[in-house]
């Protein structure tokens, strides 16, 4: 049986050959530091009690389908919740869940694109946009992020690539994989662009939580309140429940001209009747009260301590340099091409696996245009780090000196 042809382009590498390798080690009896995935349950990183207990409680009510957009408690405590954030005019009608922001993401770009059509994407991305907006049939066109100027979108270059066929464009803030928090005005001027030139903006905010220092996230859609924005977020990272999948998108601009649109997607939305019920119940109480993901983040909390030590360990390796992570779960380091003249960095992650059993991922899998850096996780345990910067560090001495 041959695959849709649609299928062709579509890359997400995140899951690809380098995991499988891994995989097949593993089976062999191999031990594998796994520093590739932000998935949090592995690592200890557990949902808060109160909302494990509190989806226990709703499984025998939640046994039927909900609404296709969503449960009204769950939808309502989602625009309560941006309401209070600087999203004055959002409303219950504006909210639809879905299976995690991942299916949403496809659905929102299935009810916009016409074949052709071109999607401004960051270069780095979670490579699912790409993915996504190639499933389509359309292009995603990559606008670069300076790594110089703490990794923020390169406004001058988003511009240039705006054509006739150039429908809207991603924003991924906190952003996975440099960890960058968006500062006003980048946002501005993202809403600037989308109003000179007609755009949509889609703005992935899953991390938004996920902060560190004086780091602060900003809605894109507050500071865009009269061009149509897709805002993502979801319970998978700030409440570590990936696997629970519960995400949402609120559309907000003008309702007559996002109306149209509105219709298409709960007629998707109702093709795959809803979305998971009892992780639905969960959202409210996630929204509401205590944020648990404070205690990690915050000066002494976990994931703090974590990303500043793995920062501190990556770059005393020579040729090795970082920006530190503002935001989200992962440090984006570079290798020096002097020191490390690398051709393929997928290949580089593999031998570094075969090498040292320790994975992670290459930039390149993110759609970064040059073989010279990797994707590191800064979920595992301060043990795990310090072994994981160990391996690389002997791998790459090894290297240096070939
Ligand atoms: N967006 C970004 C930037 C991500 O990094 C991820 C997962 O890693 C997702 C979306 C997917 O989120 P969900 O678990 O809600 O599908």
């Amino acid at each position: 049986m041959q695959h849709s042809s649609k299928l062709r382009n579509v890359r997400y590498e995140l899951r690809g050959p380098i995991h499988e390798a891994a995989k097949n080690m593993e089976a062999e009896g191999h031990r594998i530091l796994k520093m590739n995935l932000g998935d949090t349950a592995p690592f200890g990183l557990e949902a808060p009690e109160s909302v494990v207990v509190d989806m226990i409680h709703h499984l025998r009510g939640a046994q039927g389908y909900s609404d296709s957009k969503g449960i009204f408690t769950a939808r309502t405590a989602i625009s309560q919740y941006y309401q209070t954030r600087g999203l004055m005019n959002i409303g219950v009608e504006d909210i639809v869940i879905g299976n995690g922001v991942s299916e949403l993401i496809s659905m929102c770009l299935q009810a916009f694109m016409e074949n052709g059509d071109e999607i401004l994407v960051p270069a780095p991305d979670y490579p699912l946009w790409t993915a996504a907006v190639t499933l389509t049939g359309g292009k995603a066109v990559h606008y670069i992020c300076d790594e110089a100027e703490n990794w923020w979108p390169d406004l001058a270059d988003v511009e240039a690539k705006i054509t006739s066929r150039t429908k809207g464009i991603v924003i991924i803030n906190p952003n996975n994989p440099t960890g960058a928090v968006y500062p006003r005005h980048i946002l501005e001027q993202f809403a600037g662009l989308a109003r000179k030139h007609n755009l949509v903006l889609f703005s992935d905010e899953i991390y938004e939580k996920v902060l560190y220092g004086d780091a602060t996230h900003i809605h894109t859609a507050a500071v865009a309140e009269d061009v149509c924005c897709l805002t993502f977020s979801g319970l998978s990272k700030a409440y570590r429940m990936p696997g629970y999948r519960a995400g949402w998108v609120a559309i907000t601009g003008p309702l007559a001209a996002t109306a149209a649109y509105r219709e298409a997607l709960e007629l998707l939305a109702s093709l795959r009747l809803c979305a998971n019920v009892p992780a639905q119940h969960a959202i409210q109480t996630c929204l509401g009260g205590y944020q648990s993901i404070d205690a990690l983040v915050k000066p002494g909390g976990r994931l703090r301590e974590q990303r500043d030590l793995a920062h501190k360990l990556l770059t005393a390796i020579p040729g090795v340099t970082c920006v530190p992570a503002s935001g989200a779960m992962y440090l984006f380091p570079r290798l020096d091409p002097d020191l490390y003249p690398i051709e393929s960095d997928e290949k580089f992650v593999l031998d570094l696996l075969r090498d040292q059993k320790i994975l992670v991922s290459h930039g390149s899998a993110f759609n970064w245009p040059a073989p010279d850096h990797f994707r590191f996780v800064i979920l595992p345990s301060v043990l795990d780090i310090e072994e994981a910067v160990r391996r690389i560090s002997t791998f790459l001495a090894a290297y240096r000196g070939g």
